[in-house]
């Protein structure tokens, strides 16, 4: 009996540290059964970045950019741009920051550190930082969520995380990879969450670009209320180096950077 009772105890506490405390509860169970209710059983036909009711801009004629960092999680995503992070509170330049679970149990500290500062939302990277689907549908090699049950869990119980440690539910959820397929879209909006992508990608996922060819893609490609996709896990230095060279630059074609959620009116 004792050992049950030890046992029962040490699988509580690793769902607990593994999913967050509140995906057993009541209310999250509850939740989930009526999404399923209401999604399962309609058949996805796109599964994309760019499927309608993902936003990826400001609608504006105003010169603001909004800089998006992902904090991927992971074997080899669990890293952290102190430099990148130490620029932009240094500049006080404010920036919308997409966090998996698996990156905040690797950084809670930092997560909260970062929370803790008024130039960053934290918003939803998901839980796993799997694909966004409600029937397995892959990209890059990775397997998205395979059921609408699984793809709530995959946002609902990240959004939860983040709450619980920062105190604020996130708005915002963009899959790892990015890739949405529409009935998870839907899904993704029934909990609260706006799809959130971008217009200008910075590249530094692709190991082989230099820094130049980050800065140039933010340089020519922006406009007025372009958002920027780059990452604050892998510290090599090379969206560093590109981005404090284009702030000036930036800075000079009046430009100024906004956080997302100052905008959700005029996303597009
Ligand atoms: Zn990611």
């Amino acid at each position: 009996m004792k050992s049950r009772v030890i046992a029962v105890f040490f699988l509580v506490l690793f769902s607990t540290v593994l999913y967050g405390a509140d995906q057993s509860d009541g209310d999250y169970v509850k939740s989930r059964e009526l999404m399923v209710a209401k999604f399962s059983g309609i058949k996805p036909k796109i599964f994309s970045q760019w499927a309608p009711g993902i936003k990826k801009k400001m609608e504006t004629r105003e010169k603001i950019i909004a800089l998006t960092l992902d904090a991927c999680g992971g074997k080899k995503g669990n890293g952290y741009d102190k430099k990148l992070i130490d620029y932009l509170i240094e500049n006080k330049i404010p920036a919308t920051l997409f966090m998996t679970g698996l990156w905040i149990d690797a950084n809670t500290d930092k997560a909260v550190f970062l929370a803790r500062n008024s130039l960053f939302d934290i918003e939803n990277h998901g839980l796993r930082h799997k694909p966004c689907s409600v029937c397995g549908f892959r990209i890059y090699g990775r397997k998205g969520t395979l059921t609408v049950s699984d793809a709530y869990d995959e946002i609902e119980a990240n959004a939860r995380k983040i709450k619980n440690i920062t105190g604020k539910r996130p708005q915002f959820y963009r899959p790892g990879t990015a890739y949405f397929d529409d009935v998870a879209i839907k899904l993704t909006y029934a909990t609260g969450h706006i799809p959130m992508n971008f217009s200008i990608v910075s590249g530094d996922a692709v190991k082989t670009f230099p820094w130049e060819r980050l800065y140039r893609r933010m340089i020519k490609g922006v406009k007025p209320g372009s958002i920027i996709i780059a990452h604050m896990n892998q510290a090599d230095g090379r969206f560093y180096r590109a981005f404090k060279e284009a702030v000036p630059k930036l800075k000079k074609m009046g430009y100024r950077f906004v956080k997302l959620s100052e905008y959700r009116e005029i996303l597009k």
